[in-house]
């Protein structure tokens, strides 16, 4: 049940610009942990503030990550969503991923886009997944899986051509560091893909603002943060076709050095499409609540044994490793 974990909060400033000027755009997450949603007003990067300390993230991904995120935890079992959202990026990349390409995914999570990737020919890829369970179901299929995380990865001896994190900054606690540690892979020259939420997308109600989420975008501030990694943004495009949906798509060159200016947020139009994305919030609240409570019941059913009138508590599969803090994305 989600009153079992209570995290351990600290406010923030602004991660990617340092800035501590920033406005409440909301003031509630999904679970009703109290975490505010906050649009930093010099670069407008949005960003949970208070938010679970890190260590309250390694927990949280360890113990309590599967009895909030139900739904989520159970996809990766199933394989047609990932696969088919993977093959359209594959449509979209491929130009840019010529014979000898050498690429490295950080979230590889079942590995769909590493096992998509096998129909371009003469692409090598590896991936970077924290969680126990994905990277079990990803070898099975077919993938390389090479490291838990960013920080155990050593310098390589070939550097990577390509690097690719899909909807993974969004868990980030420092996606700055982040983007830097994955661009230390990369050669120079080399090309970036990332995928976020576009908080200007077409978003409605809770579903996007929650604790597994401490960083949210818009356009002007993941450029921004590509930039302050290293990175020259060559192509920005907010997609809203179907699997990939309110999403930001950026492609990127390893350029250290480069000039990241940040860019003012546009306060009134925010605050305005919070309000409106958001006027129901209460209610959705009330419907979030009875769901997970609906499904604390029936898991706690269906992992006991009610013969004999007493419950016996039976053998649970092993914790999975969405744990270990997806340090490579929280
Ligand atoms: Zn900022």
């Amino acid at each position: 049940m989600t009153s079992r974990w209570q995290p351990i909060l600290e406010t923030t400033g602004c991660n990617a610009c340092g800035s501590r000027k920033g406005r409440t755009l909301f003031p509630q997450d999904r679970h009703g942990l109290g975490l505010a949603t906050e649009l930093c007003l010099r670069c407008g990067l949005l960003y949970l503030n208070p938010r679970p300390t890190a260590g309250a993230y390694a927990d949280f991904y360890q113990h309590a990550y599967e009895s909030y995120f139900p739904s989520r935890a159970r996809l990766i079992s199933q394989q047609s969503i990932p696969t088919e959202t993977a093959n359209r990026r594959i449509d979209a990349y491929r130009t840019l991923l010529p014979p000898g390409s050498r690429l490295l995914e950080l979230g590889a999570g079942d590995g769909a886009f590493l096992r998509a990737l096998t129909s371009l020919p003469q692409v090598e890829a590896a991936g970077i997944e924290p969680s126990t369970l994905c990277q079990s179901v990803c070898e099975k299929l077919g993938g390389h899986i090479v490291a838990n995380s960013l920080e155990e990865m050593k310098e390589p001896a070939v550097p990577y051509t390509h690097a690719a994190a899909f909807h993974v900054l969004e868990h980030c606690v420092n996606p700055v560091e982040t983007l830097r540690a994955l661009g230390a892979q990369l050669a120079e020259g080399g090309t970036l893909f990332v995928e976020v939420p576009n908080l200007r997308g077409q978003w409605r109600g809770l579903g996007m603002i929650h604790l597994a989420h401490p960083m949210m975008f818009l356009p002007d501030s993941l450029r921004y943060v590509v930039e302050r990694a290293g990175f020259a943004v060559e192509k920005l495009e907010e997609l809203e076709t179907p699997l990939l949906e309110c999403s930001l798509r950026v492609v990127a060159r390893k350029q250290p050095g480069i000039a990241a200016e940040p860019t003012a947020p546009d306060l009134a139009t925010l605050e305005s499409l919070f309000r409106q994305r958001l006027r129901w919030w209460r209610l959705e609240r009330c419907r979030y609540q009875v769901q997970a409570w609906f499904i604390a019941v029936k898991e706690h059913y269906a992992n006991h044994d009610h013969r004999g009138g007493r419950l016996r508590r039976l053998p649970s599969d092993p914790p999975s490793g969405r744990s270990r803090a997806r340090s490579a994305g929280l």
